[in-house]
């Protein structure tokens, strides 16, 4: 009897005992491969977080894995002594998959970290900002997510149908900035409420989700579209969700004027007091009565609006050349789904990591010119500057230093090359200009917003 209960404690003891050792050894692995990544994070800078980034409670986690399975960028979050730890931050897009799929609660999404502040605007409860009249919506004000922006989008504009206290007229009553989550949801309030509004988009409909790099989008908690309905989506396409919201707007009747950019915004006050127009003038014939807002966009023209609603993202605007012919179709500032573009002579104009990831994944199927003004590419990421050295030894990429792009046209494109003061003209069917941008932050100083740099700022808990 002894014998039989030693051999069958034993039995268990060792069964426990190979379980446990293989979990540890398990648990060794992991955090060995991850405590390497972390090291090449750290080398390449992007271990540092830029924006929006989730932050775990170790003393909450319960080490589920929840978050690592639910991300779909690759290694944002990784398993250290069976916790989750960050690894390749700087690339976390901030969607949010990981926050809605911890079921403790132990993950938030935050702005910047201690070291690295994110410029913030005022912003009131009632989503105003400090010039009365100029409301924020959506991740610019520091709320990223698709969820968040279609409630803070039809939020903004419930508070400022409140505020209008005479409606119609000759100006408008609002126009709104950007038609991404928050502007598109904002247009369908601003119907609801029978607004007078006008919604202007520097690019196409759909805002960061349309220029998304790949198709699948995450999102999780269903949300109501004002005028439409609850969008319940999970693992969803960004096709799926542009398609209901092109349905949305055109069974309201409302269309977004596309490829307009607002290059700034003035009010009668700021106006009065530089004593450019006096009250009760008329712009562009139009009769003001009271305080209004001058829009002005990069197509010449001037709207007036009694309010502005500004939805235009943390992304920015992409910088042109001003060169001639860049207006034309082929001409693009994003690279969109390269696994598409075969067989084309593209010429990539950058000397930063955008150019150099979109040249080298291009020239997998088509025949690239990295144009670059400088004489060497100063911060672009290891990783970056050897895919770029193996694409040129393979002939892949044709890279020309210190050259401009100067002209476009149907066929060619020009180059002026510095070296000897020549231009050269090579064929071509696609452009692709990555020459930077200017940030949110910029358009809100020149209209005047206040800004806060905010060090680690966590997103209030919206599931
Ligand atoms: C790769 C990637 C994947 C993501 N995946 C998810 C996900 O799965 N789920 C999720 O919930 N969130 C996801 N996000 C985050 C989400 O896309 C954003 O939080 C959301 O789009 C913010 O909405 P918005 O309307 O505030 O701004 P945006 O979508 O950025 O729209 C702003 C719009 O304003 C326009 N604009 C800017 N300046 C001007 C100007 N001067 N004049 C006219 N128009 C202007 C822009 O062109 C843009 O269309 C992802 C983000 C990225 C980058």
């Amino acid at each position: 009897m002894l014998i039989e209960q030693i051999i069958i404690y034993g039995s268990i003891f060792l069964l426990c005992f190979v379980v446990i050792w293989f979990y540890l050894r398990k648990q060794k692995k992991t955090t060995q491969a991850t405590v390497a990544k972390i090291e090449k994070a750290k080398q390449e800078g992007v271990f540092e977080p830029v924006s929006l980034h989730p932050v775990i409670d170790l003393g909450t986690c319960i080490k589920s894995g929840a978050c690592m399975d639910a991300c779909p960028e690759k290694d944002i979050i990784g398993i250290v002594n069976g916790r989750a730890t960050l690894v390749n931050a700087a690339e976390c897009v901030g969607h949010g998959a990981c926050f809605h799929a911890c079921p403790v609660e132990a993950i938030s999404l935050v702005i910047g970290t201690e070291k690295r502040g994110v410029d913030l605007p005022h912003v009131s409860t009632e989503y105003e900002s400090n010039i009365q009249g100029v409301y924020i919506a959506g991740e610019l004000g520091g709320m990223g997510l698709i969820k968040n922006s279609i409630e803070q989008g039809e939020a903004a504009v419930n508070a400022i149908a409140k505020s209008l206290t005479k409606r119609g007229g000759t100006s408008y009553d609002l126009v709104i900035i950007g038609a991404g989550p928050a502007g598109i949801s904002a247009s369908l309030t601003a119907k609801k409420h029978g607004l007078n509004f006008l919604t202007l988009e520097q690019d196409s409909l759909g805002g960061t989700v349309a220029n998304f790099p790949r198709s699948k989008i995450v999102m999780t908690a269903p949300v109501d579209l004002p005028l439409y309905g609850k969008i319940k989506l999970f693992d969803t396409s960004k096709s799926e969700l542009l398609a209901i919201w092109n349905d949305a707007l055109s069974k309201n009747g409302i269309s977004i004027r596309e490829n307009t950019k607002v290059e700034g915004i003035r009010s009668s006050q700021q106006m009065r007091a530089a004593q450019t127009i006096q009250e009760n003038t008329r712009v562009q014939g139009i009769q003001i009565d009271g305080d209004v807002f001058y829009v002005h966009t990069n197509r010449g023209e001037e709207f007036v609006t009694k309010t502005v609603l500004l939805a235009i993202g943390r992304r920015g605007s992409p910088r042109k050349l001003g060169v001639p012919g860049e207006g034309m179709e082929k001409v693009a500032y994003r690279l969109l789904e390269p696994e598409n573009i075969s067989g084309k002579r593209v010429v990539v104009v950058g000397g930063g990591d955008s150019a150099i990831e979109a040249a080298v994944s291009l020239a997998q199927q088509n025949s690239v010119i990295l144009s670059y003004r400088g004489d060497a590419f100063a911060r672009v990421k290891p990783k970056n500057r050897e895919r770029l050295e193996t694409a040129m030894q393979d002939g892949k990429v044709d890279l020309k230093l210190k050259s401009n792009l100067v002209n476009i046209d149907n066929e060619l494109v020009e180059l002026a090359m510095e070296e000897n003061g020549g231009k050269q003209a090579v064929g071509n069917d696609l452009v692709y200009i990555f020459a930077g941008g200017e940030l949110p932050t910029q358009f809100l100083e020149k209209v005047g917003i206040q800004i806060t740099k905010r060090f680690g700022y966590t997103m209030k808990k919206h599931r």
